[in-house]
């Protein structure tokens, strides 16, 4: 028997530094204002990164540095909203669309609460699902590990994936 849903998990983490070193703060496909960004080969989105590993892992399919491997000039600087439609795409190649998308956001500073709407909205329409099915979660380190003290941000997401038909 074929299942008619199937479920991923992702992560993504990326160190944050002062700029040269880190470019500017984009998450969920929105540049955030912040003196630190990632230092990473593409724009360093985590957000995005997590939910595309998690789209490709419920698809069983090679991860996003398999994919998309940082050593790959075409990559340099990419926007990372790329990386999620080329999952998208894929999924439906396949049979299978998005269901919902859960994801934890792991930042010291800025809080995410008040993108929170724009988040939704904007990955919303990269996942194609209403906006109300993309939840985002910020939660602080509480000054504890790297993430505590502002030099990291981590993201868990969880995504489900229904049949087409
Ligand atoms: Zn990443």
């Amino acid at each position: 028997m074929n299942p008619s849903i199937r479920v991923g998990h992702g992560y993504d983490c990326h160190r944050l530094a002062l700029p040269p070193e880190g470019g500017p703060l984009v998450l969920g496909g929105l540049r955030i204002e912040h003196d630190m960004g990632p230092v990473a080969h593409s724009d360093g989105d985590a957000l995005l990164h997590a939910v595309t590993d998690a789209v490709l892992g419920a698809l069983g399919l090679d991860d996003l540095g398999t994919q998309f491997p940082d050593n790959d000039p075409r990559w340099h600087g990419a926007s990372s909203d790329h990386f999620l439609k080329e999952a998208i795409l894929q999924a439906q190649n396949l049979g299978w669309t998005v269901g919902n998308v859960d994801a934890t956001v792991l930042l010291e500073r800025p809080r995410l609460i008040k993108h929170r709407s724009a988040l939704r909205e904007h990955m919303s329409k990269l996942l194609h699902v209403p906006p109300d099915s993309v939840n985002i979660k910020g939660k602080s380190g509480e000054g504890l590990g790297p993430v505590g003290q502002g030099q990291m941000v981590e993201v868990h997401a969880t995504v489900l994936l229904h049949r087409i038909s």
